[in-house]
């Protein structure tokens, strides 16, 4: 047995929790790698609602969901994840999982990225509509100096989420050089849980 490495290992907790037809949430969306996985997990009578605030994101993750003709279950938004409160009140349904792949678009313009303050803000929002059960992976890139704070706002925020209502879990490798980015996961607890 290896330890799964970071990206796999965010993959493995949200395909734990996923079933068919279930409503999920990509948060940034970047090059759809992630909106991409996520479709394939909920299949065709589930849903995706997909953020990102650059039109090359928005592009470039229609292009991958079209070519692998999962695009008819995914709602894709050209806006930041704050306003996820709002869509997810529009779509009615409770939510099973969400991502939030932080930080720039590899190969592209680097101060478009993600900031602690709008994570918190969507973070806010989505913890209250999401199913006991359900999940929220957040991957961490601490390299750049807005990801450093952003990795403690993050930390400082999960840290106080109350221990009856969510596990909160960190997962990191500690002897790897040059800040490799970790995951944080928040799961709600289901009420039989929460003497846990
Ligand atoms: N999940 C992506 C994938 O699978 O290819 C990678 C995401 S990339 C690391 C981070 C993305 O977050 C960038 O595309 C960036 O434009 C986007 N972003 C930055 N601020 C955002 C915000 N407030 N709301 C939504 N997306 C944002």
């Amino acid at each position: 047995m290896s330890l799964a490495r970071v990206l796999p290992y965010a993959k493995e907790l949200l395909e734990s929790v996923i079933h068919e037809g279930d409503c999920v949430v990509d948060m940034t969306a970047g090059n759809g790698h992630d909106t991409h996985f996520l479709a394939e997990q909920v299949g065709p009578s589930g849903r995706v609602i997909a953020f990102d605030v650059q039109e090359q994101a928005i592009e470039e993750t229609k292009r991958r969901l079209q070519a692998a003709h999962v695009s008819e279950w995914v709602d894709l938004y050209h806006e930041s994840h704050i306003h996820v409160g709002a869509r997810l009140f529009e779509e009615q349904r409770p939510i099973r999982a969400g991502v939030f792949n932080l930080g720039y678009l590899p190969g592209s313009d680097k101060s478009v990225t993600t900031t602690g303050e709008e994570t918190l803000e969507a973070l806010g929002a989505l913890l209250p509509v999401l199913v006991p059960g359900g999940l929220i992976v957040l991957v961490i890139y601490h390299g750049h100096i807005e990801g450093r704070k952003e990795r403690d706002a993050v930390l400082d925020y999960v840290s106080l989420l109350s221990q009856q209502d969510y596990a909160v879990l960190q997962y990191r490798f500690l002897n790897q050089q040059n800040n490799p980015p970790f995951i944080v996961a928040i799961e709600k607890k289901l009420k039989k849980q929460i003497n846990d």
